[in-house]
């Protein structure tokens, strides 16, 4: 900022009272003085004009100290030109000519003190008006100078504001390039999750890639020590069969010591910002590859290893076309993450698959190796049978003793197997479901006399809360007894003592069948995992008791096969109550379906 300076006024303005006040008095007297000298000098030269020397006197004082001083100067004058006339010898000390020249030289002298003092007046004035000016000069010239370090200051600030502009712009656009390419990674795992087919996803999260992050994209997998071109992606479709071409004729190979291959065989990521013609040079085999190479015009690239459970099993490339898009750290952070999604959905799906033909293998077995039992157990329990009814012989009471254990336990041997076979074919998907109108009392009867001797053997009681014997619903009979029977054969293996309770009531649209009994009860942490496949709460027990883990798999999918479902509530050494929901009338006949 600039300092005003403050001008020194006119002479006479700051000039202090004292100084001015002698200058009105030294100016009079030496113009009176000079006036006399050159009176006295000159006199007898113009003997008739003695105040001659006294108007410039008068007129010198009202210029230099004002009016005061021009009156005492012509005062002055008229007193000593009257008293220097005599003594030039013309006649009496005050002669009428005298007085009269006198009186003339004051009026004279007025009008003259008048013009000069205007003259003064005019001459200050201007003084004052010059340094007025000057001093506004001065002042515009201050402000000039303040201006413009003003306007030198807001140019800097706009250079700055302009900085800053330039940056919040590129923060913003860093900011929604990292927004777009984390709505690119969640995408891409919605539609990795969206399946277990991982040929179709990976396709997808290719096309996915292209064009916001990529122009060009490519998913390669190692399969059986082959690599293999699973998806290709291109914004330009001509360049998209440019780019499988380009895979056929030179398939890649696990040699190279770059590219896809070596990233695959190292795990480790690969970013080229700037790809140059001398790099593609260097990778073609002949010059058809590099013509080819050239013409999919690739600018910049990255390659990083798609990995799970610490296994590569293949690699994602991403290329761009654009100059304007050169890959940099931030953007094989953003690859790498979709690279490791994409080998875990492909690893999740694989095991899955794996899961699967274990499951189917384990199936079969189970199917093949259960039918081949039942057989000869059937011929077993046929020929025991014969021998009971004594029809080749007489049979002694310890021998029917001995025939009725082995009837025993070829019946249990059967009912397991049975289980087994009926739980291979649900899922096999191969049970087929007749609906009919079926009376639920009906059902719940039946069911109760598969169970009522060993209830009785073991001393509990059995019952049936009374059912509307109008309670209909349209379902398969036979696969409701069946469940039925093997929540009721639970209820009587798990209780020691009191009740087995039968209920069924209709509840809106379903009909609801419960089993309750005051057994055993099951903690909360198991009973997610009852109705999983050969899974029992505990063996030892379960093993004294018998069973093949496969009554409530069966169970619940045998109720999901018929449109509903079973549930559980249970209580530690209380007791458990097991109910089967199904629909009263399903809306559409379900002849069989995946549960
Ligand atoms: P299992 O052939 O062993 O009975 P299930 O699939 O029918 O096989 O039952 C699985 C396990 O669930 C049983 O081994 C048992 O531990 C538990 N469980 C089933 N029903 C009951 C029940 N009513 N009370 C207590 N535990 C039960």
């Amino acid at each position: 900022m600039s300092t005003i300076t403050q001008s020194p006024k006119s002479t006479e303005l700051i000039a202090p009272p004292a100084s001015r006040l002698r200058r009105r008095a030294v100016v009079p007297a030496v113009s009176v003085l000079i006036a006399l000298g050159l009176t006295l000098v000159f006199g007898s030269l113009i003997s008739h004009t003695a105040f001659v020397f006294f108007y410039p006197a008068v007129v010198l004082a009202v210029l230099f100290a004002g009016v005061e001083a021009g009156v005492i100067v012509a005062v002055a004058g008229a007193v000593l030109g009257t008293l220097l006339v005599p003594m030039r010898g013309h006649g009496g000390a005050t002669d009428s000519t005298t007085i009269t020249s006198a009186l003339f030289f004051l009026v004279i002298s007025g009008a003259l003190a008048a013009l000069a003092n205007s003259v003064r007046r005019a001459r200050t004035a201007a003084e004052e008006t010059t340094q007025r000016l000057r001093e506004q000069a001065l002042e515009l010239a201050a402000k000039q100078a303040e201006s413009q370090s003003l306007a030198n200051e807001l140019e800097r600030a706009n250079a700055e504001l302009e900085r800053a502009m330039l940056s919040a712009e590129g923060a913003r656009d860093v900011a929604l390039a990292g927004e777009a390419r984390m709505r690119l990674v969640d995408e891409a795992s919605r539609v990795l999750a969206s399946s277990l087919d991982y040929e179709t996803t990976v396709a997808a999260v290719a096309k996915l890639a292209v064009p916001s992050f990529a122009d060009w994209c490519t998913v390669d997998l190692l399969v059986d020590g082959e690599i293999k071109q699973l998806a290709v992606a291109h914004v330009d479709p001509v360049r998209a069969r440019w780019a499988r071409e380009l895979n056929v004729k030179y398939p890649t190979t696990l040699d190279p010591t770059t590219g896809v291959p070596a990233v695959i065989r190292t795990g480790e990521p690969m970013v080229v910002s700037e790809v140059t013609d001398d790099m593609l040079a260097q990778r073609a085999t002949d010059p058809e590859h590099l013509a080819m190479l050239r013409g999919l015009e690739i600018r910049s690239a990255m390659i990083v290893p798609m990995t799970a459970r610490g296994r590569t099993l293949g690699a994602l490339m991403l290329v761009s076309t654009r100059a304007a898009r050169q890959y940099g750290d931030v953007d094989l952070s953003v690859a790498l993450d979709l690279g490791r999604r994409a080998a875990l959905a492909i690893d999740n799906a694989r095991l899955y698959r794996a899961a699967l033909a274990a499951s189917d293998a384990k199936s079969n077995f189970l199917a093949t190796m259960s039918h081949e039992l039942r057989t000869p157990l059937t011929a077993i329990i046929g020929y025991e049978e014969l021998l009971a009814e004594g029809i080749t012989g007489p049979v002694s009471d310890e021998q029917r003793q001995q025939l009725e254990r082995i009837r025993i336990s070829a019946t249990h041997l059967l009912t397991l197997i049975d289980e087994i076979l009926l739980y291979a074919r649900v899922e096999a998907g191969g049970e087929a479901v007749r609906f009919e109108p079926v009376v639920a009392k009906g059902v719940v009867d039946d069911a109760m006399t598969f169970v009522a001797r060993a209830a009785a053997e073991r001393g509990l009681t059995l019952r049936i809360e009374p059912v509307d014997p109008a309670l209909m619903l349209r379902t398969d009979a036979g696969k409701l007894r069946q469940m039925l029977v093997n929540l009721l054969s639970n209820a009587v293996k798990f209780t020691t003592r009191g009740d087995v309770v039968i209920r069924a009531f209709a509840r809106d649209e379903t009909v609801a069948f419960e089993v309750r009994d005051t057994g055993i009860g099951i903690d909360r942490e198991d009973l997610e995992h009852i109705f999983d496949p050969f899974w029992q709460v505990e063996q030892t027990t379960t093993r004294k008791i018998g069973g093949s883990g496969l009554g409530l798999a069966v169970t619940r999918r045998l109720a999901r096969l018929l449109g509903g479902d079973v549930t559980v509530r249970s209580e530690p050494f209380v007791g458990s109550t097991f109910r089967i929901e199904l629909p009263a009338a399903p809306a559409t006949p379900i002849e069989s379906r995946a549960v």
